[in-house]
C-alpha cells in the first residue's frame, strides 16, 4: 500500500486545484517558510477522517476553507481527494485503488465518499483503521511532537506504542465491557 495523489482544492493556503503525485519510498516537500508544506500534511491527516481542529493548527474546523488573501476571495469550500494503491490488499476493500475524499462547507455540510460513493466519516475511518492509518493515527508525527512523545508521560507513552501496534483499541473495547 502507498499513497499515489493527493489533490486539494480551497483547503487552506490551496485555493486552486493541485495535485501532489507521490512515488513508492520517500517523498520530501521543501519550501520556505509559511509556503505551504505543512498544510499538505493537514490536508493528509483531513481526508484520512482528523476530527481535532487543533491537530489541524485551527481553531474551528473552518478554518481549514481557504480563507482568502489581499488577492483573492475566500472560499466556500474545502475539498481533498486522496489516491492510495491498495494492489496489497492492506486495505479491506476490494480495489486495487482507493480514493477517499471529503468536501466541508462554509455553510456548516460536509460529505465524504470512498471511489466516488457517499459515504460516512466512520466509513472511512474503518477503512482506514486496520492498516495503521485513520482515526488517532500516529503515523503523522507534526512539527514538535516529537518533543511531546520525548517528554510523554509512561502511561502516555504506552498509549503511543499500542497505538502503533494496533492493541489500543481491544484494550478500548475490552475496558468498556468491563465497565458494563
Ligand atoms: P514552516 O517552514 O514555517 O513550517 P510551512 O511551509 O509548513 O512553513 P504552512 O504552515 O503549511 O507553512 O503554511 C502556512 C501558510 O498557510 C500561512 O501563510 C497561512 O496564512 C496559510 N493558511 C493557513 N490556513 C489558511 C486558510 N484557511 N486560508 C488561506 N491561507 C491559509
Ligand atoms: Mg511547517
Amino acid at each position: 500500500m502507498h499513497l499515489k495523489t493527493l489533490t486539494v482544492r480551497g483547503f487552506k493556503s490551496f485555493a486552486s486545484a493541485t495535485t501532489f503525485e507521490f512515488e513508492p519510498g520517500v517523498t520530501a516537500v521543501v519550501g520556505p517558510n509559511g509556503s505551504g508544506k505543512s498544510n499538505v500534511v493537514d490536508a493528509l491527516a483531513w481526508v484520512m477522517g482528523e476530527q481535532g481542529a487543533k491537530t489541524l493548527r485551527g481553531g474551528k474546523m473552518e478554518d481549514v476553507i481557504f480563507a482568502g488573501t489581499s488577492g483573492r476571495a475566500p472560499l466556500g469550500r474545502a475539498h481533498v481527494s486522496l489516491t492510495i494503491d491498495n494492489g496489497d490488499g492492506a486495505l479491506p476493500i476490494d480495489y486495487a485503488e482507493v480514493t477517499i475524499s471529503r468536501t466541508l462547507f462554509r455553510s456548516g455540510g460536509s460529505e465524504y465518499a470512498i471511489n466516488g460513493n457517499s459515504c460516512r466519516l466512520l466509513d472511512i475511518q474503518e477503512l482506514l483503521s486496520d492498516s495503521g492509518l485513520g482515526r488517532e493515527m500516529h503515523v503523522i508525527v507534526g512539527q514538535g511532537q516529537l518533543d511531546r512523545i520525548l517528554h510523554a508521560t509512561p502511561e502516555d507513552r504506552r498509549g503511543f506504542i499500542e497505538e502503533a501496534a494496533g492493541v489500543l483499541k481491544h484494550r478500548r473495547r475490552r475496558e468498556k465491557t468491563v465497565r458494563k
